[in-house]
């Protein structure tokens, strides 16, 4: 066979990073070299998979009938190690582009990542593109000979030292796959021990979905079937872990793995993790969200948005199904009517296994909730469908429970004797909520009101009217209801009618358009005023939703409603009526209002004021 476009051995040199790359990988001393192995396994499954797509829609390929398969021999004495599978193969072109070119930015990246001294190079490797580099960990020298599925395609091969150039020329190989000689460094020979390939197997590739054979043995050194598709009880949490890692490179541990197999609705294996973190970690694996599909064990399609709901897009991992037509394309898979009965399937399962995972283990929920309590929430506003299961797995802060999560049954199970309303209030952090006037009628009467702090609140709110026979109500909402104690115990100290009415028309003059009212309320005891919507008004939630995502937007008018007991109006009432210093008062009483609602668009323009009102507090004391 000759190459007819170029002699038959053709020098190339690396590129910047790949050399620095190498380099990095031959001097380093790594603890985890058996990793290597690992890579060129997964190489090599990764061809036979792309082979055994290709086979399905096209029978023109070589060798249509050899066995799907990898085969390592090893020789100490001469130091080699060879891994052959009779997967896809390369063309001269491919080999080049994929051994010699292609690497840069995965090497670049790879590069950057070792600086962190934290980071686990052997976790790492396999995650930029550039698993196959690894080989030189171990090798002194690499030939790499390739043939190409396609039947006129001729072999090819390509052989490197780890040094700054590599060869291609004419490969020797009459059948479709692709073979690795490795010549091993002196210190590594312990790779051409058949015991210690078997236990390298075992640890990092066991669930490789073709059989692996060593040396001349029948019988596949690796239990080939895939992690999802192994029985639970025979699956470790290590492995579990491992698989997890390998297919996210998420440092953390996953907070809970779902291994689910079903044959009714519809027949399906499944792997899922939630992870750890909400963020994915800067080297982590998976770019985008979605699930791998698998056909019967053939990957068709690695980000799938189909099969879990948005909001449960951090969910990861791998679903499996028989039912899916063989012959499917990775587009028209989208198409089949089977993706919306597996979505409900692994929908309910998820949502399961959280409420499982909230009972069973609450602390661990917790650190679930504040990683993705967020998530749940926009469930609850965009999937009507789902909201009823969704609400028992919320969890919130209480003004009463300030400290720690209590879920809807929690608070309704602390309701007095047929209370049939869950109260909320809306504000901006925990703290400044607590503080809010709103409040105070209901925590001095003991009643648990809600505190919805966190943006996506507003949002779930739109999906939340109800819970069981519960009705959730807003504690701003003007018409709830007063209750009488409150009433009768601040009648004593309020100012008499006439002069609060004449305060009421103060406070109108100054604040003008700026309000739709001014009136007592009987609900505030600490706080001087609060602001209330007017009956009837729409979505109060969806006005802090609009300041906070920046909204062009305008302050709401709102009712200013005053407590007739309180001290500072008491006062308010002794000032000369339309001096500076009231006027500035009733601005201020206005503004804090305002800024406890989180309404607030500009709150550092209350400085000169608040000046200009404790220079008069400072003047007086020394009166
Ligand atoms: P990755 O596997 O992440 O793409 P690698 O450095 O491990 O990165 O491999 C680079 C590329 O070389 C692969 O994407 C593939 O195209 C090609 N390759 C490596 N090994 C094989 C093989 N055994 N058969 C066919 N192609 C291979
Ligand atoms: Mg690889």
């Amino acid at each position: 066979m000759t190459d007819s476009n170029s002699s038959p051995v053709e020098q190339f040199t690396f590129k910047a990073e790949t050399k620095q790359l190498l380099n990095i990988l031959i001097h380093s001393l790594y603890k985890d070299r058996e990793v290597f192995l690992r890579e060129l396994l997964s190489n090599a499954s990764d061809a036979l998979n792309r082979l055994r797509f290709e086979m399905v829609t096209n029978q023109n390929v070589l060798d249509p009938a050899a066995e799907l398969s990898i085969h390592i021999k090893a020789d100490k004495d001469s130091r080699t190690l060879t891994i052959t599978d009779t997967g896809i193969g390369m063309t001269r072109g491919e080999i080049i582009e994929n051994l010699g070119t292609i690497a840069q930015s995965g090497a670049r990246r790879f590069i950057e990542a070792t600086k962190d001294k934290k980071v686990d190079f052997s976790q790492l490797i396999g995650q930029f593109g550039v698993g196959f580099y690894s080989v030189f960990m171990v090798a002194e020298s690499v030939k790499v000979t390739s043939r190409s599925y396609r039947p006129d395609a001729e072999a090819v091969t390509w052989y490197a030292t780890g040094e700054d150039n590599y060869t291609v020329g004419v490969g020797a190989m009459t059948e479709r796959g692709t073979r690795v000689e490795i010549k091993l460094k002196e210190d590594a020979v312990e790779f051409a021990e058949d015991y210690r390939l078997r236990n390298i197997i075992h640890k990092h590739s066991d669930y490789i979905g073709f059989p692996i054979y060593i040396g001349d043995g029948k019988a596949p050194v690796n239990k080939q079937t895939s992690l999802w598709r192994t029985p639970r009880k025979d699956v470790t949490d290590e492995q579990y872990r491992e698989f997890y890692k390998q297919t996210t490179l998420d440092y953390e541990e996953p907070l809970l793995h779902i291994h689910m197999v079903t044959d009714a609705p519809v027949q399906l294996y499944a792997l899922l993790f939630v992870p750890g973190k909400a963020e994915r970690g800067i080297f982590a694996l998976r770019k985008d969200d979605g699930l791998k599909l698998y056909s019967r064990n053939i990957l068709i399609d690695e980000y799938n948005k189909d099969l879990l709901p948005d909001y449960l897009r951090f969910v990861q991992g791998v679903v499996d199904s028989e039912d899916l037509p063989l012959n499917v394309s990775r587009e028209t898979v989208q198409s089949s009517g089977l993706m919306p009965k597996l979505k409900k399937v692994l929908t309910n399962q998820v949502i399961k296994e959280l409420e499982t995972l909230a009972k069973n283990n609450a602390e661990k929920y917790q650190t679930f909730w504040k990683e993705f309590g967020g998530h749940l929430k926009h469930g609850v506003a965009s999937s009507p469908a789902d909201a009823d299961s969704l609400k028992p797995l919320l969890r919130f802060k209480t003004n009463l429970q300030s400290e720690t999560w209590s879920s809807l049954d929690d608070y309704i199970s602390r309701l007095k004797d047929g209370e049939k309303t869950i109260y909320y209030i809306i504000g901006d952090d925990p703290k400044s909520v607590l503080r809010s006037p709103h409040l105070d009628y209901f925590s001095a009467q003991g009643t648990e009101v809600l505190l919805l702090t966190d943006p996506m609140d507003s949002f779930m709110l739109m999906g939340l009217r109800s819970y069981k026979e519960y009705e959730f109500k807003n504690v701003a909402q003007a018409e709830v209801d007063a209750g009488k104690q409150a009433e009768a115990k601040n009648e004593a100290e309020k100012i008499p009618d006439a002069d609060f009415n004449s305060l009421v028309e103060r406070f109108k003059q100054v604040l003008g358009e700026r309000v739709v009212g001014v009136r007592a309320s009987n609900r505030l005891s600490q706080s001087v005023a609060r602001l209330v919507d007017p009956d009837g008004t729409l979505n109060p939630e969806l006005q802090r939703v609009y300041r906070l995502l920046g909204k062009e937007y305008e302050i709401p008018k709102k009712i200013l409603e005053l407590n007739p007991s309180h001290n500072i109006l008491k006062n308010l009432l002794n000032l000369d009526p339309g001096s500076e210093l009231q006027t500035a008062i009733i601005e201020q009483i206005y503004d804090s209002a305002l800024l406890v609602e989180g309404l607030h668009p500009d709150p550092s323009s209350m400085v000169v004021r608040v000046q200009q009102i404790m220079e008069a507090a400072l003047n007086r004391r020394t009166i």
